[in-house]
């Protein structure tokens, strides 16, 4: 499949009243057209500052991109102007957010707002704008879309506004979507109808799909590949099925573990203990050793490259070998 990102050593820091903040410490990441990346970590682990530098939304000041290149079908993205950068963000790739009541604007139909995407890019008139919308409203399954086309953002449910704000992000049919924490405000049930909505739509028009999410449970069924950060660094990537299998980093294991079973429902188990560091005094040594139960010396010293653990397979570990010989 052809190459659609190329995310190399991207460097971002955020400029604080107590000091910069290493938000984001050389991450390199692909997508290829049709594959789905999963970005896993905890909150303050990076993956929403890497998306918003890939999107070019970061916020800029205090945000800065200080490394780094981001290549999206062949072009480097930070090279260039404003004006270009926008015009790829409508149409080449579209982001799809937590929170679809703020996203979307609650005096406005949710029809207008679709249509708005054909009026503004493809200069649609009002009539067709609307008949383009009521057709979004389809694809996403929204039932009886063309009476509920007139409807405004609060008289939908939750589930369902995140349809809509899925269907904002499929309008110009871009290549990339990147979808930060999709299904989080939403309760169970309807988190896996949503997700199962995106991984289809993400196979009808073979997009690049990266998934950001905390949840490694949502990601097992609709990721291709996964990255997982911690302290603005990737720690482990991997396909999704070999991580499962026999995770190469005490992290990653440590998450896969605290996963609730179905025979153990409610519970959560043995969950990574302690808090993530602050991004202004990363670690020496890995960044994970103050969380690390099987850290040893070293660890505290040596700041661990992304060894090559196999084929495709990454991990930022001294011991990797231990882990997989353990599985
Ligand atoms: Fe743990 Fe050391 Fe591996 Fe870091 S390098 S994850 S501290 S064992
Ligand atoms: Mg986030």
């Amino acid at each position: 499949p052809e190459r659609l990102l190329e995310v190399r050593d991207l460097h971002v820091e955020f400029r604080t009243r107590e000091g910069v903040a290493k938000a984001v410490n050389g991450v390199s990441l692909d997508v290829a057209e049709g594959e789905t990346l999963a970005v896993l970590g905890e909150s303050g682990s990076g993956k929403s500052v890497t998306a918003q530098a890939v999107m070019g939304i970061l916020d800029t000041p205090p945000g800065r991109v200080t490394g780094g290149r981001i290549l999206f079908e062949g072009r480097d993205l930070l090279a260039l102007r404003e004006e270009e950068r926008r015009s790829v963000r409508g149409a080449r790739m579209a982001m799809i957010f937590q929170d679809a009541l703020s996203a979307l604007n609650p005096v406005l139909s949710v029809g207008y707002q679709l249509g708005e995407m054909f009026r503004v890019h493809r200069g649609s008139s009002r009539k067709e704008a609307r008949e383009r919308a009521v057709e979004l409203m389809e694809r996403v399954r929204i039932p009886a879309a063309r009476t509920r086309v007139d409807d405004y953002p609060h008289q939908f449910s939750g589930g369902m506004r995140q349809r809509i704000m899925i269907a904002m992000a499929l309008a110009l049919e871009p290549r990339l979507i990147i979808a930060d924490e999709p299904t989080t405000a939403l309760d169970v049930t309807v988190q896996a109808q949503v997700m199962e909505l995106l991984a289809d739509l993400q196979r009808e028009f073979r997009m690049g799909l990266i998934l950001i999410t905390h949840d490694l449970g949502v990601v097992a069924d609709v990721a291709d590949e996964i990255v997982v950060m911690y302290a603005g660094r990737v720690v482990e990537s991997a396909p999704v099925r070999e991580l499962y299998r026999a995770p190469a980093h005490p992290y990653t294991k440590g998450l896969l573990d605290s996963i609730p079973r179905l025979d153990q429902k409610g519970q959560q188990l043995d969950a990574v203990k302690g808090l993530p560091p602050s991004l202004l005094r990363i670690p020496p040594g890995c960044g994970f050793h103050p969380r690390c139960p099987v850290a040893r010396p070293l660890c505290h010293a040596d700041e661990p490259p992304l060894y090559e653990v196999g084929r495709g397979r990454a991990s930022a570990c001294h011991f990797w070998e231990e882990l997989l010989d353990a599985e």
